[in-house]
């Protein structure tokens, strides 16, 4: 029997079963999907938000802002790229000013330092793209950006190499109350016994928190489209910058990811399933918001759009608690934005603050919590490079050319905890398709390496999973 099963391999179930496994317990990790970073925590801005967004006294508020200030030591420990690059709420209004004004006090209030208003002058030195009608902006210096499905994967990862299991096309459809726990069932009908569930299903949150008997909130979508630009165009700006927000949200963002590309949007349109198709009218609106906030985008060096769907729950704030109507469920539930940033904080109060009052916890002596270095091969000194390269002589070998690849980086993501066993688990793992040609080279090549290292037909490889098959069988 397991003393925790978290339901959910995204973000917040990463964050939760890594900090599990900091004590001697018996942990698993269940996911529905074929890899883990499928839901919410694949497609979103991957901005690390500094805090003056959230309501005071919300619990959004509350671990957006430690959750910020544990990015930079988390990401780290874990070797997933984070950048301190400050972020800008740009007003084009007098009366925009004045909302600026309540953000930065509302940020004050909840905790948030170095917030600046600043004028026409300096926000133009800052970011020489911005339009000529901006009047000011709120400057947040503690604004980053990280890469949200690196760091699900890596969380994840670095809790299985200290002892968590993983269960991947798992999906939870079925539970019995089992004395003092849970027998939890999975559409294939494997089941697995536990003490403590936490429910971190995303979208799906509500119907699993149904499934075990509490039906008192409920988890609605709510859909962002996005277009992104190639790195070419990496330096149009380097700040997040946002327009004013309005009672709408916080509307659409132009930012630098970590990896040097432009990503442009998101929307935001209630769906009711997690579907996740891109529409004219979408990135219609974003290319044309866009356009309103900066000169010039370089639209031309679009290489894809994509969305992803916001877990919004009906409480309108992150619900974070032992539920009150079944002992031994804890749920973690609509968590949307800024979900990504609050997730070291939610991890440690979950496991520090809520399962501790369950279960005696005694500190695992042997826990490591740093995993491989934050480096791909493209980035290392040539000498760095010979010698890894007469050691295993893969990494002197070019898969991805757009984002320069090596072989060896690709075999060791399909070997390394979470095995990557598609090809989009190596792109998101590794950035091979993630350029230019979006893999129109590299696939083939990355799809014979899964099959050769799995030792299976390559017919048998897929895209992401399920019935996503490359190929099916021979012409000739
Ligand atoms: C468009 C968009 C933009 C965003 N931008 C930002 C941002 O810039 N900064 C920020 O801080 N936050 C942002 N967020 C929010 C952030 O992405 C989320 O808060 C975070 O990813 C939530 O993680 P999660 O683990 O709760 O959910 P998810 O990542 O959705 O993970 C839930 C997992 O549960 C699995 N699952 C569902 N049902 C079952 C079941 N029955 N059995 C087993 N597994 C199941 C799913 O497949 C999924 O993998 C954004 C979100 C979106 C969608």
């Amino acid at each position: 029997m397991f003393d925790v099963v978290v339901i959910g391999g995204g973000v917040i179930g990463g964050a939760i079963i890594r900090e599990l496994t900091k004590y001697n317990l018996n942990v698993c990790i269940v996911e529905k999907e074929s890899d883990v970073a499928m839901g919410q925590s694949k497609a979103n801005s991957g901005i690390v938000h500094a805090g003056y967004d959230a309501k005071v006294g919300t619990n959004k508020a509350k671990f957006n802002v430690l959750g910020n200030s544990m990015m930079a030591s988390y990401a780290g420990d874990l070797g997933v790229k984070y950048r301190n690059n400050g972020s800008l709420v740009v007003a084009f209004s007098e009366s925009e000013l004045e909302t600026l004004k309540e953000l930065k006090s509302r940020g004050e209030n909840n905790g948030v330092s170095d917030l600046y208003i600043i004028d026409r002058e300096e926000l133009n030195k800052l970011e020489p793209n911005i339009q000529s009608n901006a009047v000011g902006a709120l400057y947040a210096k503690t604004g980053g950006i990280v890469c949200p499905y690196e760091l699900t994967i890596a969380s994840i990862g670095n809790a299985m190499d200290n002892g968590a299991k993983l269960y991947l096309n798992f999906e939870v459809d079925k539970v019995e109350k089992l004395g003092g726990g849970f027998k939890v069932y999975s559409k294939n009908g494997e089941v697995i016994e536990t003490k403590i569930v936490i429910n971190c299903a995303g979208l799906n949150s509500g119907k699993v928190s149904k499934l075990f008997g509490d039906d008192s909130f409920e988890v609605g979508g709510r859909k962002g489209e996005y277009i992104l630009l190639d790195r070419e165009s990496g330096d149009f700006v380097s700040h997040t910058i946002f327009k004013t927000p309005t009672e709408k949200g916080k509307g659409i963002l132009v930012t630098q990811t970590v990896d040097g590309n432009i990503l442009l949007g998101p929307t935001a349109e209630l769906v009711d399933s997690g579907d996740t198709s891109t529409s004219e009218n979408g990135l219609s609106f974003v290319q044309k918001t866009a356009s309103e906030m900066c000169k010039n985008v370089p639209f031309y060096n679009t290489i894809t759009s994509f969305s992803g769907v916001r877990a919004y729950s009906d409480k309108h704030d992150f619900i974070i608690e032992e539920s009150k109507l079944v002992k031994n469920l804890i749920n973690v539930a609509g968590i949307e934005s800024p979900g990504l940033t609050s997730a070291p904080a939610i991890g440690k109060y979950v496991v520090e603050e809520l399962v501790s009052k369950i279960l005696t916890l005694n500190i695992n002596k042997n826990f490591n919590g740093v995993r491989k270095p934050d480096y791909f091969f493209k980035n290392l000194t040539i000498e760095e490079k010979n010698e890894i390269i007469s050691k295993d002589k893969r990494y002197g070998k070019i898969v991805c050319r757009c984002e320069e690849i090596t072989e060896g980086e690709i075999v060791r993501a399909i070997h390394e905890n979470p095995k990557a066993t598609t090809v989009d688990g190596v792109k998101r793992r590794v950035r091979a398709g993630m350029g230019r040609c979006q893999g129109g080279f590299c696939q083939p090549h990355v799809a014979e390496i899964i099959a050769r290292e799995l030792n299976i037909p390559i017919t048998e490889v897929t895209k992401s999973g399920n019935e996503s098959k490359l190929l099916v069988g021979k012409t000739k």
